[in-house]
Parts: C-alpha cells; structure tokens; sequence
C-alpha cells in the first residue's frame, strides 16, 4: 500500500490535464464491462485530484472517479518514469506488452499501468463501501474496531489486519512487521488480545506505516532479515517459524512473538 501511495503522489503530476485517450487490456478491464468501457468513458475527462484508499488509488475527474488497482506487481508509469526506484515483487524492467492500461492527455503525456502478472485492474467510479478505514491515518478509535470481535475470539490476529474491511491497505509484509514490533504471534485469536497487547499493537501499527514509508516501501521492515526459510529472528537471534496465516506466508519469531 506504501508502494500505492507513491503511485498516488506521482499521479498529483497530471491533475489538471485532460485525457486524449484511454486504452485497456481484458485483464485490467477485468472489473468492468468491456475492455472498451475504459477507453469510452475517460475521453475527454479532466483530471481533478487524486486519492486512495487502502491499496485503491483514484484520480478524481470532472465527472464520476477512475480507480486503479495495482495487484502484486503493477506499478503506475508517467512517461516512462516509474513512481518506486526498486521494486520488490515485479521484474525491474519495462516491456511494452506488460502495459495493460493506461491514459493518454491532450499534453502528450501518458500514464501507464505497467504489470507482468495482469492481476492490475481500472475501475470506473469505484465503490468505497467495502473498504475500511486507511491504514496510513487509522485513529485510536478506528484501530479499536480492529481489535474488536463482536462475537467470540475472532480470526487469527494477523488475519484480521490483512481483512481490508476491516482496515485498507495492511498488505503481507506489512501485517507481519506490526505483529513483529508488538512482539505478537500472528496466529493468536484477534478478540483476545489484552489491553496492553492492544496498546503495543496499535503503536507498532503506527510506527510500521510511519516508518516504513520514510524508508520507502513495505519490503524494509525490520523483520525481513529474518524472512527466510531457516531465519533468524534479527533483534534476538531466535529461530524464526513461517506458516500460512489468514491465506498469506507469515514469518514470526519463536521467542518475542507470543
Ligand atoms: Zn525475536
């Protein structure tokens, strides 16, 4: 998601410009009706801001909101000029024939939705409903509602923050950081958290997004020295254990994290 808001923030470049043309490939139009529903609705729109949500970025125009979704390995390009340096999942190379689509302004500049895995999508007025709160500005009181399960103990912990309606943007090696940090193993149930295991959490959530960003991407944490079949855990030299939590590879240390 840190990844998406550098997208975000390399897309502020064309707001105010109009689009030419716009064109997508059946796997990026994927969510909507035909792959020439994106070309035929974005002509003629002009960009009017931009914003995100979790790992949805949108670029508000003069009529209804375009999203973009970005998957494991798409990045966004403007004019060739990827928004990251280093990519940690993608390849680091641009091919023409991973462009999947993009958006052409009357200026003469493009923006490209770049992605060798096609699992990157355009949306036409996205809906926001099933989104929780953003990660990168989540309050005590929204984190509050993470940690809190209606009815029995809830998921596994690391689960739940990767639940993006629950809150929007905690990808794999985020949720494995803040667990990480807060010395929580990912696999306790999310209700039964106490309140100073809470408490850890919750500034462990924070300083992961904070700092994580700083250093520029979900792919620095301090966990990923250790993130290796036969690791080690980097602050006490623990073994480290991996499993599939909430459907994703989870790393862990089987000493601080209890
Ligand atoms: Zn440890």
């Amino acid at each position: 998601m840190l990844e998406v808001e550098s997208y975000r923030s390399l897309a502020e470049r064309v707001v105010g410009a109009t689009v030419a043309r716009g064109w997508s490939d059946a796997y990026a139009a994927k969510k909507l009706n035909s792959p020439s529903q994106w070309a035929r609705t974005v002509r003629g729109r002009r960009i009017t801001g931009t914003s995100r949500r979790g790992k949805l970025m949108l670029l508000e125009t003069d009529a209804a909101p375009l999203g973009m979704r970005f998957g494991m390995t798409g990045v966004l390009l403007l004019d060739g000029d990827a928004g990251i340096d280093g990519l940690f999942y993608g390849p680091h190379t641009f091919r023409p024939t991973w462009v999947r689509a993009g958006l052409e302004f009357t200026d003469g500049r493009r923006l490209l939705l770049h992605d060798p895995r096609r699992l990157a999508r355009v949306e036409i007025d996205p809906s926001l409903e099933d989104l929780g709160p953003d990660a990168l500005s989540l309050t005590k009181a929204e984190f509050r509602a993470v940690v809190t399960i209606a009815r029995g103990e809830g998921p596994a912990i690391k689960a739940r923050l990767l639940d993006q309606s629950v809150v929007a943007g905690v990808g794999n090696l985020l949720g494995d950081e803040m667990l990480f940090r807060a010395g929580i193993d990912p696999r306790r149930p999310a209700g039964l958290l106490d309140p100073d295991e809470q408490r850890r959490l919750y500034q462990a959530f924070t300083q992961t997004m904070k700092t994580l960003a700083r250093r520029g991407g979900s792919h620095l944490g301090d966990h990923m020295e250790g993130r290796l079949p036969g690791g080690h855990c980097p602050r006490d030299g623990a073994p480290m254990r991996s499993a599939t939590v909430g459907g994703r590879t989870t790393y862990w240390c089987s000493q601080h994290q209890k």
